[in-house]
């Protein structure tokens, strides 16, 4: 192997001892996929690396989603959905003003509430949710926001990811993992999981990472997924995890290519 190639590509050690990029460049796909199978002691291994460096490098990750009490998380993560933190933390900014019990939120005109959300967009499915889930923690739970997994799920409008945001963040309770779009691609790509469905993504990191860090990992990958992992072009060039990662799907070059050069096929090929 030549030197250009191993500076290029870098080591990569999928747990059965170091390899570089190129050993593999000459293999059928199958073969070279084969061989980065790993077995679950050996990626818990490389995860507990993954987790350090993501410490290391996120010290104060954490919601993002301004908050004071469990109903305002609640409001804020139905909020969210398909709009950024900035636009809900705008807009929470005057509407947690306006509405102060699950009894308002339920009691509103529903015109007057979609106004007040509407430029998070979806905004009449929204207003829709908030009221209905507001209805139920009025009738069923006393205006108190339930702090059971099972309870949450019951609440209309309120899905697994949602009401992991309040549990973790509201509650401090490590009942699952938070899989939104940032947490499914960083950790398909780290080869954490070769899932696509949600549920069956948080079920693989449940089985990997420690449940006192359920929260917090969520956290770390949301934040490196929006600073470094982007869903276009991630910046594995100057990636924290590069040296761990597998980066499945990821076709770009793991270092900048000087103009004109050619990464050659089998540098990228392992990685589609
Ligand atoms: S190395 Fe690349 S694919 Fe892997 S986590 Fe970093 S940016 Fe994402």
């Amino acid at each position: 192997m030549s030197a250009n190639v191993i500076q290029a590509g870098g080591p990569v050690n999928p747990g059965f001892g170091i390899y570089f990029l190129s050993d593999f460049a000459t293999l059928a796909p199958q073969t070279a996929a084969n061989m980065f199978r790993e077995t679950v002691s050996a990626k818990k291994a490389r995860l507990k690396k993954i987790i350090a460096r993501l410490d290391q490098t996120y010290p104060r990750a954490q919601c993002a989603l301004t908050h004071a009490n469990p109903l305002e998380l609640l409001v804020a993560t139905i909020l969210s959905a398909q709009c950024t933190d900035r636009r809900v933390n705008l807009v929470t900014e005057t509407l947690f003003k306006k509405y102060r019990s699950a009894e308002d939120y339920a009691n509103a005109p529903v015109a007057e509430l979609e106004q007040a959300i509407r430029s998070t967009g979806f905004y009449k499915n929204k207003a829709r949710h908030i009221q209905a889930a507001c209805r139920d923690i009025v009738e069923k739970h006393g205006g108190n926001v339930p702090r059971t997994m099972d309870d949450l799920l019951q609440l209309q409008g309120v899905g697994r990811k949602t009401a992991n945001v309040v549990l973790g963040n509201a509650f401090g309770l490590n009942a699952g993992v938070v899989v939104d779009t940032h947490v499914a691609r960083v950790s398909c790509r780290l080869g954490l999981t070769g899932q696509c469905a949600p549920e069956k993504i948080e079920s693989d990191l449940m089985g990997l990472v420690p449940q006192r860090q359920w929260t917090l990992f969520s956290h770390w990958l949301i934040w490196h997924g929006r600073g470094r992992c982007h869903a276009r072009k991630p910046d594995c060039a100057h990636c924290e995890l590069l040296r761990l990662c597998r980066r499945i799907g990821v076709k770009e070059p793991s270092l900048p290519l000087k103009a004109g050069s050619n990464p050659g096929k089998g540098l990228l090929g392992f990685c589609r």
